[in-house]
Formats: structure tokens, C-alpha cells, sequence
């Protein structure tokens, strides 16, 4: 008995220990403690201490101790484990490219160090301001986003004209909306990151197309890129002209033979004396071929990345300089820019550009000279911020729209005498979209709002980037699925087809979604978020090799104290089902989830950190399951973004009904993203250990329940305070004469004429009034006073209203023939490497 209370006590003082993560030195203290009790004899009492003259053998039981010991003696420790670790690991570290340093120098950590680290700490989520808005901001989002939005017409843009319409371009020009992001010095809206994002949103929940237009131009690209990189030359010349949208840019990144892998670029510059407005100018002679350009076929200023050689060293520096950015007019000599492509049957500018030995003057290269072979970087501190606001925002705004939509008509549509939302079958699907509109506004607005303070995040940004398109989409085909055959056929009455047309470009630009997910949110975020890895591998790299040990030994040490406490604290928690965790002050209502996002932050660091130790370089290729800690890192932190959510909206009594069901199946498919990470771990044992640190006792989580499902589903079809909430920031009409006005106005009536609904489908089933065609039943049912005089013009109305929601567009053959289809049309695949 005395031994087991022995045994429990230091299994007690050693999990402490590990999760205080307690110096070396008190480790050492507590070991010798522990040995000494057992040595001794005392937990025996009066069986007398242990024999003297016992083997030689039983005094190994001192090891551990004395290994501690020694240990804690820092010059010992150096010598006997930091420096031959030190040494292995510099020789078998794979060499880091140039270009893969920059990636992963760019950008900043935040809150994803915290759920890296296995204890977030919860008010520094708290700390990110909830969604502030100047009264210019407001305005702008009130006055003239809303009036662009009442320009729209949907139709007309992506059929008729395939093509975005002058009165929008002159429109958003004269305005200012493609400078939001150009400073206020410079002439432009210098508008915060949240209220971008806002704006870029509800323009998205009105036209794909028309946000492309605006989101472009304010986000990575000529704007952003002379702002903070231009001479002053470029600043004063061409930020006032983009601001005003007298230039409208492009940027030129993509070629067919480097998509994904952008850095492998053919297009090249070589640094040449050419003539340039009549004088030798020093300059560069490029040859590019680029695909897949937004703004391109309208563009008047074309950024271009390039590869730039100096052969003949006329800069005075090496021969290969890097991937160097320039700003090219449109207009100059051997440019070739104006075809298009057809991206989805967008209506938005997308096409090639090409040119073959053009030369271009120095004062081209963005920053000057001076920027020259910075490309890479300039681009990748740029694109975190980007990547943080412009797809997020619109796939926010496209989820809200979905669900804004498909609630009414699944209210309005009826089938089986139902409305077809009220069929269990399509709560699914609904509570699906309730959850997806709720996340993905929580997720966008905490992003925004730490771009706002400045914050540039590498791992955030792309986590949001593909969840937020992924979720999206899903959200588009469970509205498509509801909708029906009337979401299928298209026409200007159909408010599903371009949000449906346009979701694959959201999955593949800035970072096609398989590889963000596999490559970037935890192969990379794994090296910048985790509290030591980086620091170790920066310390193994350094030059100044005393330094670089000092700094590893630093970083070394914590690293083994996070490991073991990880171990511990894992296994502590999942033993008390998360009762322990850490939980901020103020969590009334809450609190169980913060809890277990820190349970499963803590399986998570445990898994990551083992991960990367057994995997190291092999990382990259074992993508599925990177994937999968993808996945896993992405859940805790919208499900933290939900919970802030929630609270900065002031935990209104009803939104928890819907923040249960988002943290719910969010910990659930954290969980199985666990699960299947552990259960295909390449290495055996570690699978068993894993196993049985995060799952002694099984599995933790189920998804939210079907009774939550249906609750959050009943609150978003009825108008009112949740549904708008739910789909906030999105474009609302009124105006019966628009398609999707005319489901709000047809919604309400439809709530209101219920009742009178109900007594007509009565007289119905009871054969008191029939309804054919041609019959006027709701007359009928006046006349034999089923329903009052008020209840039946009530329902003629629904009724008439009705048919239009549920009307499907029909043409004539001849209007249906693409526009494009001009006499004499080209569509031969026009590029450089092509001809
Ligand atoms: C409509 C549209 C607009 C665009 N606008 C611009 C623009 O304005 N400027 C610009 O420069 N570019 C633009 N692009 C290009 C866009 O950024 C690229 O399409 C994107 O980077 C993917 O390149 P890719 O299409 O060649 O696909 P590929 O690189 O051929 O990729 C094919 C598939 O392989 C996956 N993949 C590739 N590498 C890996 C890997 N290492 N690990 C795992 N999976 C991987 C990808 O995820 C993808 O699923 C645009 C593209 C489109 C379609």
C-alpha cells in the first residue's frame, strides 16, 4: 500500500514538474528526493530500512539523479548533449532555398503560436479588437458600397455583355474603391483592413465579377507594392493615378510553366544599355510570357515578376540578381496584352501578356535599382496580409449570401404541402450553412482585425484562405441542392449561378487550396509558429558558430521542457476529459469549449512537436499528413474565432445554440484529423505512443447532435434578429424588380399570410375548395369564409409572388448564343512560348 501511495505521489510530483515545465535543477532536486525515500526505506516503516550490503546493481537506482545532476551543470550539459546535438543536427538540416527563407521569413506570428504552444493564452485572442469601423469607413460602407451593390444587375454583367459595365468602372473609379488600400497621402481611401474586407464582402454578395474588379487592384500588386517598396518617383507619380483609377494595374506572376511554383519562373531580364526616349539608357531587355491575369486585358499598368541576370556586371553585383519586380505601361513598345480568357464564363478581365526582347529603363523596377533581385521578399510580405482579407471576405460574404437566399426559398418553395426547409432531410444541409455563415464571418472579422493592428499573418492567412473557400463552396452546392432545378437553369432570375461559376477561382488563386493546405498552413507554420523550432534551426544556421550554440542551447532546452510537458499535460487532460483547461475570466456560457480547445491545443503540440521531430525534412512529402495538421490547427483557431465572436456580439441568448453546434463539430473533426494523423504515422511506435497519450480512453468528441441542428436551422428561417446576424454585412434588396429582393419581400408575407395558409390547406385536404389550375380557390375559400376578405388578398399576393420566386427564365434560341461568338472569333491558345 505504502509503495502505491509512493508510486502515485511521484507520478504526481513528476507530471508537476513536467507541466510547470521546472528547471532542470529542480528536477534533479525532486528525482534525488523521490530516490532517497525509496531508498531508504522509508515508506516501510517498521520493516526496517533496506539491507545494508545489497547488490551494487540496486544502486543504479541512483542513475536518473545523478544523469539530472550532472545535467543541470550547465558547461557538463553543453559538452555532453547541446553540442553533439548541435552538431547532428547542422549536418543532416536539408539546405533551405533562398526563396522557401523568404516565405518563411515573411509575415508575422499570432494566435497560432498560441495554440502551437499547448497553452493559449486566451486574452490575447481578447486582445484583438472586435469589428471598429471610422465614421468614414461607416459612411463608405453605407453610401456608396451599398449604391454600386443597387447598380448591379447580375445578369446583365456575366451574360449579356460578359463583361463588367462602363457605368460600374466609372462608378468604383470615380469613387475611389480600387484605392482603399493607397494611403491617404498618396491620394487614396487609406481605408483599415476591416473595412476592406467589409466592403469587398457585401460588393461580393452581390457580383462575383464586379468584386474582382475592385479586390484586385487592393490587394498584392502595383498599389500595394509601390506603397511600400516604390522611390519616391513612383509614390508620387502613379499612387494618385491608381487611386483615382486613372491607371488600372495588373500584376504578372503566373506562366505556364511556373503556376503553383511561381519562383521557378522563365520569364528573364538581362541588364542591358538600350535606348530609351531618345537618350542610352541603362535598362533591361525582358522576355516573359504570362497566363491567367485579372485586370490584364484592361490593364493600363502591368506589374511583372521576372528573373534578373546581370552578365555583364553592370550593376557592380552578382550575375544571377533574383526575381526582381518592374511596372510596365501597358502601352509600351512590345508589350502584348488584351486577349482573354474565359475563367468559368466570368465576366471579370482575365487574360495573357507576353513580350520578347523588350527593353525597359531601370526606373521600371519597383523600389529602383536598389530593389533589384528583392522580388521574392517584397512579394511574400505582401501576400500574408493580402491573403488575410480578399478571399476570406468574399467566401464570408458568399456563405452569408447562401444562407440569406436558400432560407427563403426553402420558406417560400413547397413541396409534399411543406416548405421544402422544413423537410428533415434538407436541415442538414441548412444547419450545415448556418454553422459555415456563422464561422467564416467569425474567422474573416478576427483576421481583419489583426491585419488592421498591423499584423502581417503567414499561417492565419492561409488557414483562412483555404477553409474560408472551402467551406464556401460546400455552402454554394447545399444551396444549389436546395434550390433545385431553379438554381440549375440559368437566367436573370437566377441568384445561385455566379457565386456556383465562380468558386473554383477562389479555390485556386493566391495559393491553390491542396497546396496551402498540405504545404503551407502546417509544413510552414509548423517552423514559424512553433515556440522553438525556428529559433533552433536559425541558431543551427548562423555563421558565428559560438553564438549559433548559445542561442541553440536556449532554444534546445525549452524545446525538451515543452516536449515533456507536453506528454504530461496531453495525457493529464485526456484522462480528466478537459476538466483542467485553461479558461479566460468571463467565459459564462463558454467556458466548456475554451476548455477544450486548450485540451486539444495541447494534443495538438504534442503531435505537431512529435511530427516534426521523427519527420524533419521529409515533412513536405508527407503531405496527407500535413493535410491533416492542417485541418487540425485550422478547427482550434475558428473555433476560437467563434467563441470571440460570440462574445464581442454580446453571447446573445439565441447565437449559443449555434456556437455549441460550430464548436461541437469542430472538435469533432479536430478529433478525426487527430485520428487519422496518429493511425497513419509512418512510425510505429510513435503511433502507439500518440495513441495512447491522446486517446487512453478513446475518443472525446461526437458531432453536434441532430435536436441542435434542427434548433439553429428553425432560428435562421425565421426573419428577424438571428437571421439578419447570421448574414450580416451582405448586400439586403427590397426591390421586388431584383431576384433576390424579391425573395425578402415574398419571405415576409409568406410568415405573415401563415396562418391564414394553414386554414386554406385545410379546406383543401377536407375537399371544401379545390386547387387546380384555373380554379380560383383562394376566391373560393372567401366566399365560403374559410378565409376573411384581408386573409385571402393576403395570399393572392403570396401566391403571385410566389410564382415569380419559383419562375425559371426561358429564351429563345437565338438569345442564347454566346456573345463572344463574334464572326471570324480567334481562340487559338495566343502566347509567346505558343507561336
Ligand atoms: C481566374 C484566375 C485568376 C488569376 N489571377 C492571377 C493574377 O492576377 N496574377 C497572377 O500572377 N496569377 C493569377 N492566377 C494564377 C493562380 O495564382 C494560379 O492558377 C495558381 O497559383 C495555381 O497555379 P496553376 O493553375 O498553374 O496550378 P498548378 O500549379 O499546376 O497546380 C495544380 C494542382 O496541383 C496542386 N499542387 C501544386 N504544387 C503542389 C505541391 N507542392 N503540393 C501539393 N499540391 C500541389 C495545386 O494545389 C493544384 O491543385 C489566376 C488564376 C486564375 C484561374
Amino acid at each position: 500500500m505504502a509503495v502505491l501511495t509512493f508510486l502515485a505521489l511521484a507520478a504526481i510530483a513528476v507530471c508537476i514538474l513536467a507541466m510547470r515545465r521546472a528547471p532542470l535543477w529542480m528536477w534533479a532536486a525532486a528525482v534525488g528526493v523521490l530516490t532517497l525515500i525509496w531508498r531508504t526505506g522509508a515508506l516501510t516503516v517498521g520493516e526496517g530500512p533496506v539491507e545494508e550490503g545489497a547488490s551494487w546493481l540496486s544502486e543504479l537506482i541512483w542513475f536518473p539523479f545523478a544523469a539530472l545532476a550532472l545535467l543541470s551543470v550547465p558547461s557538463l550539459r553543453r559538452r555532453l548533449v547541446v553540442e553533439p546535438v548541435y552538431q547532428t543536427i547542422k549536418g543532416i538540416l536539408p539546405k533551405v532555398s533562398e526563396t522557401e527563407q523568404q516565405a518563411l521569413d515573411a509575415g508575422t506570428i499570432g494566435f497560432d503560436a498560441e495554440l502551437f504552444s499547448g497553452t493559449p493564452d486566451w486574452e490575447k485572442l481578447r486582445a484583438v479588437p472586435p469589428i471598429e469601423l471610422s465614421a468614414e469607413e461607416q459612411a463608405f460602407l453605407d453610401g456608396p458600397t451599398e449604391e454600386l451593390c443597387r447598380m448591379i444587375d447580375d445578369w446583365r454583367v456575366r451574360h449579356d455583355g460578359r463583361e463588367i459595365p462602363e457605368e460600374i468602372w466609372a462608378f468604383v473609379k470615380r469613387h475611389g474603391f480600387l484605392g482603399m488600400l493607397i494611403s491617404k497621402a498618396h491620394g487614396g481611401l487609406g481605408f483599415s483592413a476591416q473595412a476592406q474586407s467589409l466592403i469587398l464582402g457585401k460588393i461580393a454578395s452581390r457580383s462575383p465579377d464586379v468584386v474582382t474588379i475592385v479586390m484586385v487592384p487592393n490587394s498584392l500588386g502595383p498599389g500595394e507594392l509601390i506603397e511600400k517598396y516604390g522611390t519616391n518617383q513612383q509614390k508620387h507619380h502613379y499612387l494618385p493615378r491608381l487611386a483615382r483609377g486613372e491607371e488600372v494595374p495588373c500584376f504578372s506572376l503566373t506562366g505556364p510553366t511556373s503556376g503553383s511554383d511561381a519562383a521557378t519562373m522563365r520569364d528573364i531580364g538581362w541588364v542591358a544599355r538600350g535606348h530609351w526616349q531618345g537618350k542610352e539608357t541603362l535598362g533591361i531587355r525582358l522576355s516573359w510570357d504570362k497566363r491567367y491575369i485579372t485586370l490584364g486585358p484592361k490593364a493600363t499598368l502591368v506589374g511583372l515578376a521576372f528573373r534578373l541576370f546581370d552578365p555583364e556586371k553592370l550593376l557592380g553585383g552578382s550575375e544571377d540578381i533574383g526575381i526582381t519586380l518592374a511596372l510596365i505601361p501597358a502601352g509600351h513598345p512590345g508589350v502584348n496584352i488584351g486577349r482573354r480568357h474565359l475563367p468559368c464564363g466570368a465576366a471579370f478581365p482575365n487574360g495573357p501578356n507576353w513580350g520578347k526582347d523588350v527593353f525597359i529603363p531601370m526606373d521600371y523596377v519597383i523600389g529602383g535599382q536598389a530593389m533589384a533581385g528583392h522580388g521574392w521578399r517584397m512579394l511574400m510580405e505582401c501576400l500574408a496580409a493580402g491573403r488575410a482579407i480578399s478571399l476570406p471576405s468574399s467566401s464570408a460574404a458568399g456563405a452569408k449570401a447562401m444562407l440569406r437566399f436558400t432560407t427563403a426559398y426553402g420558406r417560400i418553395r413547397k413541396q409534399f404541402g411543406l416548405p421544402v426547409a422544413r423537410m428533415e432531410g434538407l436541415e442538414e444541409p441548412l444547419a450545415r450553412m448556418v454553422e459555415t455563415a456563422y464561422v467564416n464571418e467569425a474567422g474573416r472579422a478576427v483576421t481583419a482585425a489583426m491585419v488592421s493592428r498591423g499584423e502581417k499573418p503567414s499561417v492565419i492567412s492561409a488557414i483562412m484562405k483555404y477553409q474560408s473557400t472551402e467551406r464556401m463552396r460546400r455552402s454554394v452546392n447545399d444551396a444549389m441542392d436546395l434550390h433545385g432545378g431553379r438554381a440549375i437553369c440559368d437566367g436573370p432570375s437566377n441568384y445561385l449561378q455566379s457565386a456556383y461559376q465562380m468558386v473554383p477561382v477562389g479555390i485556386t488563386v493566391e495559393g491553390a487550396n491542396i497546396l496551402t493546405r498540405s504545404l503551407i498552413a502546417f509544413a510552414q507554420g509548423a517552423l514559424r509558429s512553433h515556440p522553438y523550432l525556428y529559433k533552433e534551426v536559425q541558431a543551427v544556421q548562423d555563421a558565428d558558430q559560438a553564438r549559433g550554440l548559445a542561442a541553440f542551447e536556449q532554444a534546445f532546452l525549452g524545446h525538451v521542457s515543452f516536449s515533456v510537458s507536453n506528454v504530461f499535460g496531453a495525457l493529464f487532460h485526456n484522462l480528466t476529459g478537459g476538466l483542467f483547461g485553461k479558461v479566460p475570466e468571463n467565459a459564462y456560457g463558454t467556458a466548456e469549449w475554451y476548455r477544450q480547445i486548450s485540451r486539444s491545443s495541447r494534443n495538438f503540440a504534442l503531435v505537431a512537436d512529435l511530427t516534426v521531430a521523427l519527420l524533419g525534412g521529409g515533412l513536405k512529402t508527407k503531405q496527407k499528413l500535413t493535410g491533416r495538421l492542417a485541418d487540425a490547427l485550422s478547427e482550434l483557431y475558428l473555433i476560437s474565432c467563434t467563441l470571440k465572436r460570440y462574445e464581442d456580439d454580446g453571447k446573445p441568448a439565441q447565437d449559443r445554440h449555434i456556437v455549441a453546434f460550430a464548436a461541437q463539430n469542430g472538435l469533432y473533426r479536430f478529433q478525426e484529423a487527430m485520428r487519422g494523423t496518429i493511425d497513419n504515422f509512418p512510425v510505429g511506435w510513435a503511433r502507439v505512443v500518440m495513441r495512447a497519450l491522446v486517446f487512453p480512453l478513446g475518443s472525446h468528441y461526437k458531432p453536434a447532435p441532430d435536436r441542435l441542428g434542427t434548433q439553429i436551422v428553425r432560428l435562421a428561417l425565421e426573419p428577424g434578429d438571428v437571421r439578419d446576424r447570421l448574414t450580416r454585412y451582405i448586400y439586403v434588396s427590397k426591390d421586388v424588380r431584383d431576384p433576390t429582393g424579391l425573395l425578402e419581400v415574398t419571405l415576409a408575407k409568406v410568415v405573415a399570410a401563415e396562418e391564414a395558409e394553414k386554414k386554406l390547406e385545410r379546406a383543401i385536404r377536407a375537399g371544401t375548395v379545390q386547387r387546380y389550375h384555373g380554379i380560383d380557390w383562394i376566391g373560393e375559400a372567401a366566399r365560403k369564409t374559410v378565409l376573411t376578405e384581408d386573409e385571402a388578398k393576403l395570399l393572392r399576393e403570396v401566391e403571385a409572388l410566389t410564382s415569380r420566386v419559383i419562375a425559371v427564365d426561358h429564351f429563345d434560341p437565338a438569345e442564347l448564343k454566346p456573345n463572344y461568338m463574334t464572326p471570324g472569333h480567334n481562340t487559338r491558345a495566343a502566347s509567346a512560348a505558343a507561336e
